[in-house]
């Protein structure tokens, strides 16, 4: 018999599996596995020691606390870490851990940043992504998305500080899930993260947007714009054919008025595509509908997935344009912040998550499928 998976469950949901499948009708039991599971992250029911035999019994032989396996990991010369995990169906997803010792608004030194995947693979296509290249394979469910968290804790010994939407995947896409992790990690009970310090990151679905603006969640949104017209977003993002920026745009409104959350808007610069002084005075009247900031994020070259048509010509833009545009930006009254490129050493930098273990020698011939290959390139 197929064991019920606990982790993941809202407890809700933990109140409907005691009751139909471990026969418990007492409802403040599923709290306190609640508590287990997520608070002291317990990874046997052995270890929940306020639970009577005989319900400890039960939950042994008919329900399971899944893991996640570290398959790899590599460590960029600034301290990033990138993690490989393998999935129970022989799947795998990356997750990245960025350090900064950078003091906050709480006035905190130490600040740890997951970027966590919501996807293998994605079906979105972006032009300049790694992660785009490898089609969609399927949606994480809310324990792997979780489980990302818990055993980068437990492998490293850090405390994640801040978490960010922003691995392998569209987040939105794969909404259920997306929003039960948020749910169980934003829980004052879990006490795991403070909801400000979680972004979730998309490439910007209305109809989602507008949703999630309704969830109660009090996240961050970020919004991966990184062209001004319709025109280039459509080139580099084909879902923009299906949703232009005034579409987006108005789901943002929408989420702002409910919320009253800043947006965030990440913007890529690519020479001669979108570093013009009339990309920066377009890129300013966006960000100026509703309170917002600009990530200005360098181009990390994805030439590890062979591109080809209009992502072969993707360049990162000139220091002195990256310098112009950040200036102009700011003199038009935007608040601007650069995002570093973390990991770029190790295909861990935005959009660098693709497996590029997993895709075999390119035409340098120097990578080698050291684990189990999630797509088939070479
Ligand atoms: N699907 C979501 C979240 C994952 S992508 C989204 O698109 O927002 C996370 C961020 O990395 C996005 O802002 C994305 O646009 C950016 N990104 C993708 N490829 C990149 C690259 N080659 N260089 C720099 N940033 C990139
Ligand atoms: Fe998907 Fe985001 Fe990459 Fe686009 S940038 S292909 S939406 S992961």
């Amino acid at each position: 018999m197929q064991k019920t998976e606990l982790l993941g469950l809202s407890l809700e949901e933990l109140k409907v599996v005691l009751a139909e499948k471990l026969e418990s009708n007492q409802s403040y039991r599923a709290k306190q596995i609640y508590t287990w599971l997520y608070a002291k992250r317990a990874t046997s029911f052995r270890q929940m020691t306020n639970l009577p035999k005989e319900l400890l019994d039960k939950l042994v032989a008919k329900c399971s606390i899944g893991r996640l396996k570290i398959a790899h990991e590599s460590t960029s010369v600034d301290g990033t870490k990138k993690f490989l995990f393998h999935l129970q169906d022989g799947l795998s997803i990356e997750t990245v851990l960025i350090p900064s010792e950078m003091r906050n608004e709480q006035g905190e030194l130490r600040r740890r940043t997951l970027c966590v995947s919501t996807q293998v693979g994605c079906p979105l296509d972006c032009k300049f992504c790694a992660t785009g290249t490898l089609k969609l394979k399927r949606n994480l469910t809310t324990a792997e998305i979780l489980l990302q968290i818990f055993e980068v804790e437990r492998h490293t010994g850090e405390t994640i500080t801040n978490l960010v939407y922003m691995g392998m995947g569209e987040p939105m896409l794969n909404y259920e899930n997306v929003v039960a992790s948020l749910r169980i990690i934003t829980d004052p009970e879990v006490n795991l993260l403070n909801k400000r310090r979680v972004t979730v990151s998309t490439s910007g679905l209305p109809e989602a947007i507008r949703r999630f603006a309704h969830e109660g969640l009090h996240v961050k949104l970020a919004i991966s714009l990184h062209a001004t017209t319709d025109d280039l977003r459509t080139q580099l993002m084909p879902i923009n054919k299906r949703y232009p920026i005034a579409d987006i745009l108005s789901s943002v409104d929408e989420f702002y008025r409910e919320t009253k959350i800043p947006i965030t808007y990440e913007y890529i610069l690519f020479e001669g595509l979108n570093d013009s002084l009339a990309d920066a005075k377009r890129l300013s009247r966006i960000a100026k509908r509703v309170p917002s900031k600009v990530n200005v994020i360098p181009f990390h070259p994805i030439d590890f997935t062979h591109p080809t048509g209009i992502a072969a010509t993707l360049k990162p833009t000139t220091e002195e344009a990256f310098d112009q545009f950040l200036a102009t930006l700011k003199s038009l009254g935007v608040l601007v912040m650069v995002r570093t490129s973390s990991g770029k050493d190790i295909e861990a930098a935005c959009g660098q998550l693709a497996l590029a273990e997993a895709m075999g020698p390119g035409d340098d011939g120097v990578v080698s499928p050291t684990v189990p290959t999630l797509i088939s390139i070479a």
